[in-house]
């Protein structure tokens, strides 16, 4: 099935056109900066790639572009849209509402206006992507994959904040989790390479991007996980401070003077690895840095190795044991010394890595762990494109993906 996969933000639009039969990916591309000055679109087929630096005034005028891209005679990948079989679209946020991926309707539009609030930052930018795509792609089926579904089973006891329950439940206040396309992924690719059903596993997978995110699986089903009701809490990131006490929220509100609005923005923009390092949000960087003798970049790497291994100890904990951890996205697939550091001295919570294999490891992935160590470690490369691509094709084709029942 030929599946164009759309994700909206608030001044992008990224795409990629899969086959999911071959696994290949025949085309993709990107617009930056929508409506803002600077904007740029550019698009890669096979060899073929091109890159536009004009101003792209609106979402539409982006989905024109990319569609213009596809059916291009020399940099294009289709003749015609109607060979396009479906459209999924990255959505972020279903709530307690979308627990599966769900075929667009204009009653499940209604639903994801109604989930706003939740997420504003990002729905609104996914609904006007989702109507500029079935404006240019009227007669095929459009699917929203979510990526807070897969930790639809985390149970009640763990996705409760500890508030008046009253008003947790009139609120919608609750752990929702993230990076749930890219999770549930992973963990049937990791399962695939152990040569194990899922079913038999409890992994902790580490998803180590600009955003982080933590999650404990038992059998397939996500059973906890770092990222919360918003998109803050949990290990260090980039940008993002991760979990802090929330009396500082009201220290520096009250002492500082400072605005909600300023320490939100402080909070997503300005923390993390960027906030203490001063130097870059980017893990490479600062691992550059602590090469150089930088003590602030070596501090933001002990600060993030630490909340780190914290999270693992607890989710070997929350799973009664584990037999599973896996690293996976930018930092998780690429560096070796997160990798060496996040496992060293965990002899004793069954955790041995085989520093040659971890040193070596890279592109498609593999084990890390050593022989004889009860635990196995993988590097698995995640791709929430292709998870997009089949869970379209599978509610399209009306099987579920899902391997466990909700
Ligand atoms: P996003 O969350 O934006 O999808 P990615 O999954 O692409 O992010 O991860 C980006 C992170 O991966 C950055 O911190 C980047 O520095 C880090 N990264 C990428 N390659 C390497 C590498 N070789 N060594 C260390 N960190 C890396």
């Amino acid at each position: 099935m030929i599946v164009l996969v759309i994700n909206a933000g608030s001044s992008s639009l990224k795409y990629q056109l899969c086959d999911t039969a071959t696994a290949q990916v025949l085309a993709k591309g990107s617009a930056a900066r929508i409506a803002e000055s600077g904007a740029s679109f550019s698009h890669v087929a096979g060899e073929r790639a091109f890159t536009l630096l004009d101003p792209i005034p609106s979402h539409r005028d982006a989905m024109a572009l990319m569609i213009e891209a596809l059916l291009d005679p020399e940099h294009g990948a289709l003749t015609g849209v109607e060979q396009v079989d479906a459209v999924g679209h990255r959505a972020v946020h279903g709530a307690d509402v979308f627990v599966e991926p769900a075929h667009i309707t204009p009653e499940v539009i209604d639903k994801l206006e109604a989930c706003v609030p939740l997420a504003p930052l990002h729905n609104p930018a996914n609904i006007l992507g989702i109507r500029e795509a079935q404006r240019v792609l009227p007669g095929v089926p459009h699917v929203a994959v979510f990526d807070t579904a897969f930790h639809a089973t985390i149970p009640r006891h763990a996705y409760l904040y500890a508030l008046p329950l009253e008003l947790s439940a009139s609120n919608r206040i609750r752990k929702y989790g993230y990076h749930g396309t890219s999770c549930r992924y992973v963990v049937e690719r990791a399962a695939e390479m152990l040569g194990k059903p899922v079913e038999s596993l409890k992994m902790i997978v580490c998803h180590l991007g600009n955003g982080a995110s933590i999650t404990a699986v038992d059998g397939g089903r996500s059973v906890e996980t770092s990222l919360g009701f918003g998109t803050m809490s949990g290990l260090m990131m980039g940008t993002r401070a991760g979990d802090l006490d929330p009396a500082i929220i009201f220290h520096l509100h009250r002492e500082l003077g400072m605005s909600l609005e300023s320490i939100e923005s402080m909070l997503y923009h300005e923390s993390g690895l960027l906030g203490v390092s001063g130097r870059s949000r980017d893990m490479g960087a600062i691992l550059q840095g602590v090469e150089a003798g930088d003590e602030r970049c070596q501090l933001a790497l002990e600060m993030f190795v630490h909340r780190l291994r914290s999270y693992i100890g607890a989710y070997i904990a929350v799973l009664g044991g584990a037999d599973t951890l896996v690293f996976t996205a930018g930092i998780g697939e690429n560096s070796e010394t997160v990798r060496r550091l996040a496992c060293a001295n965990l002899e004793a919570l069954g955790i041995r890595l085989d520093e040659g294999a971890n040193a070596a490891i890279h592109g498609t992935g593999g084990r890390i762990s050593a022989e004889d160590s009860p635990m196995t470690v993988l590097v698995v490369p995640t791709d929430e494109e292709r998870s997009i691509a089949l869970q379209t094709e599978a509610v399209v084709q009306g099987t579920t993906m899902l391997t466990i029942a909700p």
